[in-house]
């Protein structure tokens, strides 16, 4: 854990960046989404391999990343799953999983902490990771 941050503040430090990200690339999308009245979220224990989940108005980060990862990598999980919620598509899919991977390592790279060369190697590693899921929903 960072010295002097507990997971509460990290979380919404972590919003605070989500926002501030949405708002200077004008997505009024998530923004709303962000705003949205019904939206929960909860930090939970989860498998080690997973990073956060969205289930309907709920989502959820693991409270081990919520209290080893720094408030970029923490924020950038929130963005992937406010994608899933914003799209309350009801059905994964690996287009889904692209779109919330590709906003994450938008967000990322404003903070010169990207993970991936370029959109084929980040297409490759959703379909790699997410073996299983249909291409469409
Ligand atoms: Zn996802």
């Amino acid at each position: 854990m960072v010295a002097g941050i507990n997971p509460a503040q990290k979380f919404a430090q972590s919003v605070g960046l989500v926002r501030d990200y949405l708002a200077k690339t004008g997505n009024t999308n998530l923004l709303g989404a962000m705003n949205n009245q019904q939206l929960r979220v909860f930090s939970e224990n989860m498998s080690e391999n997973v990073l956060g989940a969205n289930i309907g108005n709920k989502i959820s980060l693991n409270s081990k990343v919520l209290a080893t990862q720094s408030p970029e990598k923490v924020a950038s999980i929130f963005l992937h799953e406010l994608t899933h919620f914003a799209k309350q598509s009801g059905r994964n899919s690996i287009a889904e999983e692209v779109q919330c991977r590709s906003i994450e390592e938008n967000f990322l790279d404003t903070f010169g902490k990207g993970m991936y060369g370029n959109d084929e190697q980040l297409q490759a590693t959703v379909r790699r990771q997410y073996a299983g899921l249909p291409e469409q929903a």
